[in-house]
């Protein structure tokens, strides 16, 4: 069996809708899971969405009437206004009309999982609904019975076992009788709430279902060739990888390529199971494979760039020097509070890390650390790291710009610019 992985920018419209129809239909014969992200740009809606909820701004309506819309004109190009998918997608956003007539629940990511992942459970509605229309008979699955994590709400962590059971009993079953799909990105706790992988997390879950199904290999679908060097909205002349390996793919996404989620890799690769990175508007080219340990020659070094980056420095309040003991102290902390070390650097008297700026939550990170550390810190900047660099490289990315700190080694540099 295969899985299928179809993001964002694949169904942001009605043609991305009836081009996913039309690569399920030319594998046709196989069984097939297809993993389904939200549509277009509406996890970011559904995140200001949120924030206006919990910040008790009148524009809550507002946003979420031009989402509603937003789905509404998509699905009048590929429904008759009698489809009863229509009922689906009003029973599924009237969940959100519910959460907002009520006061903000205390904890914002427990509130922003219930909300956000309404995304998609429409967006699986609309594109099963589609796939039966057009003779792909297709089930409909609720992931949140399937993929089950603890409640860190915005980043349930799996708990595998019971994940494992769940999808081995029974989707064999369920794949027999058609295609199944199913929400990407979501989970659900033992209490039978929602909760989020992470954000681009639904490559992880088709990885989750490839692992406990034993697939053949996973296709994610993309509005890319494949895995390129660079990002093609920022850099010019990019190249495409025909092959990565595991460990060269696990080491991008690391460092930030958002081409594939970083823990999509490893339960694939535990499972040696292929990860194939296909352009959705030309379902026979060949895209990238990434699997084995074999890597192609890097002729163009590769570039990866995380913008809205913070440096944070700390200094021990004492004045005495950053010991052991301090940075298992300043690790703990971080850990607690799930903070996500970019890059960082030590130097006698204070620790610097880079980390992505998620504004809602920075003023408590500062706190954390208020009783015993001098904090200072940098927002608004650019993080880039390039593998297999070579000198004039990190040269000309840096031209024009403050280096604020700069990390080298045999086969990564990183510099945080300002
Ligand atoms: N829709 C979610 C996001 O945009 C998950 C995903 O696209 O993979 O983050
Ligand atoms: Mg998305």
């Amino acid at each position: 069996m295969l899985v299928f992985k179809f993001g964002g920018a694949s169904v942001k419209d009605a043609k991305g809708i009836t081009n996913l129809a039309n690569v399920v239909d030319q594998y046709k014969d196989n069984q097939l899971l297809i993993v389904v992200s939200a549509m277009g740009k509406t996890t970011n809606a559904l995140e200001a969405l949120t924030k206006a909820y919990v910040d008790g701004s009148e524009h809550v309506h507002s946003l979420f009437e031009d989402i509603k819309q937003y789905h509404y004109i998509i699905m009048a190009e590929l429904f008759e206004a009698t489809h009863p998918v229509f009922d689906e997608v009003a029973n599924t956003f009237v969940e959100i009309d519910w959460m907002i007539e009520e006061e903000p629940h205390d904890d914002y990511d427990f509130i922003y999982d219930q909300i956000v992942s309404i995304g998609e459970l429409v967006s699986t509605r609309i594109a099963a609904a589609y796939l039966n229309k057009s003779g792909l008979k297709t089930q409909w699955l609720d992931v949140r019975g399937y993929i089950h994590t603890d409640n860190t709400y915005r980043e349930g962590t799996v708990l595998w076992d019971k994940t494992r059971e769940s999808i081995s009993k029974n989707v064999p079953a369920l794949l027999q009788k058609g295609f199944v799909i199913t929400q990407g990105f979501l989970g659900g706790t033992s209490e039978n709430f929602t909760t989020t992988l992470g954000r681009e997390g639904s490559d992880y879950t088709a990885s989750i279902f490839a692992s406990c199904l034993g697939a053949e290999s996973v296709t994610t679908w993309k509005d890319v060739p494949g895995v390129l060097n660079a990002d093609p909205k920022y850099f010019e002349d990019t190249v495409k990888f025909d092959v990565l390996s595991y460990n060269e793919a696990i080491e991008m996404t690391y460092y930030g390529a958002t081409v594939i989620h970083p823990k999509t890799i490893k339960p694939l690769q535990n499972a040696n199971i292929p990860l194939l990175v296909k352009p959705f508007g030309d379902p026979t080219a060949q895209g990238t494979v990434i699997g084995g340990n074999v890597n192609p020659v890097f002729e163009k070094p590769v570039i990866i760039l995380k913008q809205n980056q913070v440096l944070l420095s700390l200094s021990p309040k004492d004045y005495s020097f950053i010991t052991e003991n301090h940075l298992s102290d300043i690790f703990g902390r971080f850990a607690a509070n799930n903070v996500k070390v970019n890059t960082m650097q030590t130097s006698a008297l204070s620790f610097s890390i880079c980390i992505d700026h998620k504004e809602e939550s920075f003023g408590k990170l500062i706190a954390v650390f208020d009783d015993a550390y001098k904090v200072r810190y940098n927002t608004g900047l650019t993080l880039i790291t390039v593998r297999h660099y070579g000198e004039t490289t990190l040269k000309y990315l840096s031209r024009g710009k403050t280096v604020l700190l700069e990390q080298v080694s045999r086969n990564t540099a990183q510099v945080v610019l300002k």
